[in-house]
C-alpha cells in the first residue's frame, strides 16, 4: 500500500520517523480517522476541519491547506484502491531542541484495513465498563491514549467492549466514541469534556430534538436506552454498564430507528 509522508505518496513500508519526535517521546501530537464507503471518504470535509482545528490549538503546523489535503487523500484512495477502509492522518509534535517545545512536525496519511464491530453485538448490545477518568484539552484529537489503551485488558477481561469515562459524577464519553442515552423518549448526550465526533453530529442532525447536556453517571444508569457513536462503530448499542443492565437489558426502538437512518444517510452521502 501507498501512504503520504514527508510531503510525498511513497511506500508505506518505508516511511519514517525520527526517534526523537516528540510525537513518540512525549506522546504529542494529533491525529484524526475516517473511512470510505464505495469509494467516497464519508464526510471528509468535516474531518479535515477537525483535524486543522487541532493543529492550530496545539501550535502545530499545517502545511497544506484544506482543498491540497482533500485532494492528496483522494489520491491515495486511488492508488490502493480503497473501496471500505480506513484512513489515518497523523501529525507529530516535531523534533525540537529541548526535546519538548512543540516542533515542526511531520504529516503521514495512511489507509488501513477497517473491521467493524459483529452483527451480533448490533443486534444484542454490548457492556462497558466504567472508570474514573477525564481527559484533558478533550475537545482535541491528541495521540494521547495512554491511559485507555492501558486499561483495556481490563475492560476486556470484564467482558466489556470499551469504557465508559466519568468524573465529579459527570459522564463525559468512552474512551474513542461519544455516548447517548435515552430515556421516556427523549434523547441526551453529553456536553462537556468530549471529542466533538463526526458521527455524533451526523447523529444531531438525525435527532435534532437530541438535548445537549450534562448527564450524571445515575442519570446513565437508569436510562431506558444507550448507544456510543464513533467512525469504525457507528451507532452501537450499550445495554450493559458494569454489571448493570440497561432499561430491560435490549436493543431499545428510538436506537434501532437511528440506526436504521444512519444507514440511509450514508446511502445517500455523495460530496
Ligand atoms: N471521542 C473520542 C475520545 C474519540 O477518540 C473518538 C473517535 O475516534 C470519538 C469520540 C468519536 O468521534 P468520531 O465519531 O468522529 O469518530
Amino acid at each position: 500500500p501507498f501512504c503520504f509522508a514527508k510531503n510525498e505518496i511513497i511506500d508505506s513500508k518505508t516511511a519514517q520517523i525520527h526517534p526523537m519526535d516528540i510525537g513518540l517521546i512525549r506522546g504529542y501530537g494529533i491525529f484524526d480517522f475516517f473511512r470510505t464507503s464505495n469509494y467516497i471518504p464519508m464526510f471528509l470535509s468535516d474531518y479535515l476541519d477537525r483535524f486543522i482545528r487541532s493543529a492550530e490549538k496545539t501550535h502545530l503546523k499545517l502545511k497544506f491547506t484544506k482543498s491540497e489535503l482533500k485532494d492528496i487523500i483522494l489520491e491515495l484512495v486511488q492508488k490502493n484502491d480503497l473501496r471500505d477502509g480506513g484512513i489515518r492522518m497523523l501529525l507529530t509534535g516535531g523534533v525540537s531542541e529541548n526535546h519538548f517545545s512543540p516542533a515542526e512536525g511531520e504529516l503521514f496519511i495512511f489507509c488501513e484495513e477497517l473491521l467493524f464491530p459483529g452483527k451480533e453485538k448490533y443486534e444484542n448490545g454490548v457492556k462497558l465498563l466504567s472508570a474514573e477518568h477525564v481527559r484533558m484539552i478533550a475537545d482535541i484529537k491528541t495521540t494521547n491514549y495512554a491511559y485507555p489503551v492501558w486499561l483495556s485488558p481490563s475492560w476486556k477481561d470484564a467482558g466489556a467492549e470499551d469504557v465508559i469515562y466519568h468524573f465529579n459524577g459527570v459522564v463525559s464519553e468512552s474512551s474513542r466514541s461519544n455516548i447517548f442515552m435515552v430515556k421516556n423518549g427523549e434523547i441526551s448526550t453529553p456536553n462537556n469534556h468530549i471529542l466533538h465526533g463526526i458521527t455524533r453530529k451526523r447523529v444531531l442532525e438525525l435527532a435534532p430534538e437530541c438535548k445537549i447536556r450534562s448527564i450524571s453517571f445515575e442519570e446513565l444508569l437508569d436510562a431506558d436506552e444507550l448507544f456510543i457513536t464513533s467512525t469504525t462503530k457507528k451507532i452501537l448499542p450499550i445495554t450493559t454498564i458494569d454489571d448493570q443492565k440497561i432499561g430491560d437489558g435490549k436493543v431499545g426502538e428510538i436506537t434501532k430507528k437511528l440506526i436504521a437512518d444512519f444507514v440511509e444517510m450514508e446511502k445517500n452521502h455523495t460530496y
